[in-house]
C-alpha cells in the first residue's frame, strides 16, 4: 500500500478513481467513453448539474452565488478576478508563492496595495494585516501550500473579499456569505487538474468600466452554465465523484474533524521528536500541508529519512525547493492510517539516528 502525501495533484478517493475509470469506458450506459462524446450529449448536463449541486450542498452556498467550473486552473483566476473586479485599486495579502503570483497578475490591470507580506520570515508566518477601505476588493490565499501556513477565519470586511482556496477548500465549513469570490484549482481537495472552481456572488459583476473579452468575463460563463466553450469533462466528472464521496462521508463538518485529528497526530510527533522541527509558526500551521525539516544536528541526513520512508510505502514528502526539508500534505482523501505510517517511520528514524 502506498501512502500518498503529494502536494497536488494529490491523493483522490479510490471511489472517485473507480467511477471515472468506468465513465472512461462507458459513460452513462451509452457504450461510449466520456472522452469521446459531445458535451451536449444526454447525460452530460445532468452530470454538470449534479457537480454544481454537490458544491452547493457541501458548502451551503446561498442562491446569490454561482458555481463555475472553468479551464485554466487557479492561475487563470489570478487574472480573471482583477479583470472583472478591479477598477482602480485592490488590496492583496502576500503570504507566499501563490499569493505573489496572484499579485503579479493583478498588477497588469490596476494598482495593487500589498497590505502585509510574510516574505522577511520566508513566509513561515501569516503577517499581521488589516483590510483597508477604499479598495475594490481584498484578496488573500487561505492556505499556503508551499509554506504550510493557513488562515482559517472568514473575514468581516468593509470591502469585497476574494480568496484563493485551492488547497483547503472543502476541508472545513466556510461562511460563503462573507466572500465575493472563492476560487481554486481542483487538484488538491476537489479532484484532478484541468478544472477550476469559482464561487462568485453575481451582484458584484458588471461594475468595472474596462471592456472584458467574453472568455474572461464571468458573466459569459454564468450565462452558458460553464459551457461557453468545451468543458473539461473528465476532470469535472472526477470532481463530481470526489464531492459525492465527501458527501457520503458526512460532508465538511465531518471531514474537518478527521483533518484535525490527522494534523494533531503529525504535528504532535514533530513537536516531541527531537530529530524533526516544524517550519511554520505554530499559531499559523496549516492543517493541509505540514512542513518540517531535520533538526540542525542531523543536517545532511535527509536522504536517509527519504530512504526509510520508501520502505513504509510513503510517497510525496519531499519539501518544495523554496523551503527544503519535507512536506506532508494531509488532504481530505488521505486516511489517518497514512499519517500513522509516517509517524511510525519518524519514530524508527529517531531510534536509528537520535
Ligand atoms: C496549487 C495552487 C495554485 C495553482 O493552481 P493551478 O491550478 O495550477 O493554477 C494556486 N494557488 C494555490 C494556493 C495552490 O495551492
Amino acid at each position: 500500500m502506498k501512502h500518498n502525501f503529494n502536494a497536488g495533484p494529490s491523493i483522490l478517493p479510490q471511489q472517485a478513481i473507480d467511477k471515472t475509470v468506468e465513465a472512461l469506458k462507458n459513460f452513462n450506459n451509452t457504450g461510449l467513453s466520456i472522452a469521446e462524446i459531445s458535451h451536449r450529449s444526454p447525460g452530460w448536463d445532468e452530470a454538470m448539474d449534479e457537480c454544481r449541486s454537490l458544491w452547493k450542498d457541501l458548502l451551503l452556498i446561498p442562491d446569490e452565488y454561482e458555481v463555475l467550473l472553468l479551464h485554466g486552473g487557479a492561475s487563470q483566476q489570478f487574472l480573471m478576478v482583477p479583470y472583472n473586479l478591479l477598477q482602480n485599486k485592490a488590496a492583496y495579502l502576500d503570504t507566499g508563492v501563490w499569493a505573489k503570483k496572484a499579485i503579479e497578475a493583478a498588477k497588469f490591470l490596476g494598482e495593487i496595495q500589498i497590505v502585509a507580506s510574510g516574505k522577511e520570515s520566508n513566509y513561515s508566518i501569516i503577517p499581521k494585516y488589516e483590510i483597508p477601505t477604499g479598495v475594490d476588493y481584498f484578496h488573500y490565499t487561505s492556505n499556503n501550500t508551499i509554506f504550510g501556513t493557513e488562515i482559517l477565519a472568514d473575514h468581516d470586511s468593509p470591502v469585497n473579499v476574494v480568496a484563493d482556496m485551492s488547497s483547503d477548500i472543502l476541508s472545513r465549513p466556510v461562511d460563503i456569505s462573507k466572500y465575493a469570490i472563492i476560487y481554486g484549482g481542483a487538484q488538491k481537495n476537489a479532484g484532478t487538474a484541468g478544472v477550476a472552481f469559482v464561487i462568485v456572488r453575481k451582484d458584484i459583476l458588471g461594475k468595472v468600466s474596462r471592456p472584458i473579452p467574453a472568455f474572461f468575463d464571468y458573466r459569459s460563463h454564468i450565462k452558458d452554465k460553464s459551457m461557453y466553450n468545451t468543458p473539461p469533462v473528465i476532470p469535472i466528472f472526477m470532481m463530481k465523484e470526489t464531492l459525492q464521496w465527501l458527501k457520503n462521508l458526512g460532508g465538511v463538518t465531518k471531514i474537518q474533524q478527521l483533518n484535525q485529528a490527522k494534523a494533531e497526530l503529525l504535528y504532535g510527533e514533530i513537536d516531541k521528536n527531537p530529530v524533526f522541527k516544524g517550519t511554520a509558526a505554530k499559531e499559523h500551521r496549516s492543517l493541509m500541508n505540514v512542513c518540517f525539516v531535520l533538526d540542525e544536528k542531523y543536517a545532511g541526513k535527509e536522504q536517509d529519512f527519504m530512504n526509510l520512508s520508501k520502505e513504509y510505502g510513503i510517497v510525496g514528502i519531499k519539501g518544495h525547493r523554496s523551503v527544503g526539508g519535507f512536506r506532508a500534505s494531509l488532504y481530505n482523501a488521505l486516511p489517518i492510517e497514512s499519517v500513522k505510517a509516517l509517524v511510525d517511520c519518524m519514530q524508527e528514524f529517531e531510534k536509528k539516528i537520535g
